[in-house]
């Protein structure tokens, strides 16, 4: 049994806070929307009023929050004066959030100065996996941080990944969610150019994953309405993983691919048609209704 902070409990942190619980750790938690902190009360969770009052003497801090600005006011504060301040090498920092690499690596290099363990830790998996306790882990950071972090992700998660050093998670995750934009897009032309020639969408994603253009798209989360039941595509484009976060994921990877120089054609395609896509009032349904985008091309 640990103790844990958790701060950030919306639609990935409240249900992972809850894994960590009914796993039987003491977890106290914190979020700026009072509702969101009593429904973890409900479930047995310690409520604090602020997070500098969640992480008094834990031994980890966790957080899962919307975006980098608000993972490094939290740690670090306008003046060093955030949660770094308040603790010391006993306890271990983890942050869940999908943010920029820079910051990650700010906020791990500001943490080994100051001899705390940090990692990025960012998430692969959608609400239902941070539900079903199924997610995957991509860790950034020291070695020894990495065997005190798994001790506890191995309760919210299956896969648990030691990337690198500071940041390598966050680069890691620009590098998996631009390679699912580009092979959901693939997958929605190769599915739409078909259709349009007669062929039944069902038979030729069967001819797909049976050869050479088989890929996880195609496989559990088929883009065309009707080919899979369980698939957002076939209950309207809902609920699922939504273009506004896919957009979000992409504008992460460009800012990787242009820290290291890289030309990255593939990945920045794929976000100019996935801004168009939710300039087109699509931000709030699921990434795989691309394949209307090229419908209606
Ligand atoms: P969300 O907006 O539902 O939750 C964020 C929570 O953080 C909110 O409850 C908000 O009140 C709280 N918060 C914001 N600033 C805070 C602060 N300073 N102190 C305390 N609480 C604060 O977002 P989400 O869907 O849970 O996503 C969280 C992170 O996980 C994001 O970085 C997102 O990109 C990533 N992610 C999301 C999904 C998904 O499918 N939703 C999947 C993988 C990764």
């Amino acid at each position: 049994m640990a103790t844990v902070a958790f701060i950030g409990l919306g639609n990935m942190g409240g249900p992972m806070a809850k894994n960590l619980v009914a796993a039987g750790h003491a977890v106290t938690v914190f979020d700026l929307v009072p509702e969101a902190c009593a429904e973890l009360e409900a479930a047995g969770a310690s409520v604090a009023e602020t997070a500098a009052a969640a992480v008094a003497g834990v031994d980890y801090v966790i957080t899962m929050l919307p975006a980098g600005k608000h993972v490094r006011a939290t740690y670090l504060g306008d003046d060093g004066n955030g949660l770094l301040s308040l603790l010391d090498g006993s306890t271990t920092v983890l942050d869940c959030s999908t943010i920029d690499a820079e910051t990650a690596r700010d906020v791990g290099l500001a943490a080994k100065d100051m001899g705390i363990g940090f990692m990025d830790s960012p998430v692969s998996g959608g609400v239902a996996a941070a539900a079903g306790g199924t997610l995957a882990f991509m860790c950034g950071g020291e070695a020894e941080t990495f065997e005190k972090a798994r001790l506890i992700l191995a309760d919210m998660g299956k896969n648990i990944f030691h990337a690198g050093p500071a940041g390598a998670g966050q680069v890691a995750k620009g590098c998996n969610n631009m390679l699912l934009a580009i092979h959901m897009i693939g997958t929605s032309e190769a599915l739409e150019m078909g259709a349009r020639h007669g062929l039944d969408p069902k038979v030729l994603s069967d001819i797909m994953l049976a050869s050479s253009g088989r890929n996880w798209s195609l496989e559990v989360y088929n883009p065309y309405p009707g080919v899979m039941e369980t698939a957002p595509a076939s209950n309207g484009y809902q609920p699922g993983f939504m273009v506004d976060l896919m957009v979000k994921d992409l504008g992460l990877a460009m800012a990787i691919a242009e820290g290291a120089g890289f030309d990255n054609p593939m990945g920045q395609l794929a976000r100019d048609l996935y801004e168009e896509h939710q300039k087109d009032g699509n931000g709030p349904r699921d990434f795989s209704s691309i394949l209307e985008k090229l419908q209606s091309e």
